[in-house]
């Protein structure tokens, strides 16, 4: 009795094998896709369009690019229960590794090209802190995302969400964010009554 219901289950495993097969597939594939976005998140960060400040900036990118091995291995493990031989997984072993390696050097270029072009010019800076010191305006502001400065940290244009970070003006410049905000830190023209 025990032994039939056994067989049976057996049998359904068999026939299931293909479908589940597919499933792990794309269980594979959307690990992956998780995972390019890990890589992707590395590169904004190294060169600024995401801003994590200096202090969390190693840890962050550490944090993420675990996050980027754990889903490629448990993405490569995936695959290679779906293969029939030995040759088939060693294939998935080595397209993970030269995906990996293909993504740190792209990383790597990365992090390079920015410190070579991301030069703040020092002109702009200054313009930025006469501007900054005309309005009062010691501390400036910016966000996580966004190439904006901002003189005022109740600003309209900044998200009710997320974090602000604030400095010198010199900091936003070193953030990359170098533009004035359109409502709070254009430079005042002429001579402004209200
Ligand atoms: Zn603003």
């Amino acid at each position: 009795m025990a032994e039939d219901q056994r067989a049976e289950k057996k049998m359904t495993k068999v026939e299931g094998g293909r479908s589940s097969a597919g499933r792990l597939k794309t269980v594979s594939w959307v690990l992956w896709a998780a995972a390019l976005l890990c890589a992707a998140a590395v590169c904004l960060i190294i060169n600024r369009t995401i801003y994590v400040p200096a202090e969390n900036f190693a840890g962050r990118i550490a944090v993420i690019a675990a996050a980027y091995l754990l889903l490629v291995i448990i993405a490569a493990r995936l695959r290679i229960k779906g293969q029939k031989d030995e040759a088939g997984a060693r294939k998935v072993k080595r397209a993970t590794a030269a995906v990996t390696a293909a993504l740190a050097v792209i990383c790597i270029i990365a992090a390079a090209v920015s410190s070579v072009t991301d030069k703040i010019q020092e002109d702009e800076l200054r313009a930025a802190q006469l501007a900054a010191e005309d309005r009062g305006a010691e501390t400036v502001y910016w966000t996580a995302f966004g190439k904006h400065y901002h003189f005022d940290e109740y600003c309209q244009s900044l998200p009710e969400a997320g974090t602000l970070y604030e400095g010198s003006m010199r900091d936003a410049f070193e953030a990359k964010r170098r533009q004035p905000c359109e409502f709070c830190a254009m430079p005042q023209e002429g001579t402004d009554q209200e």
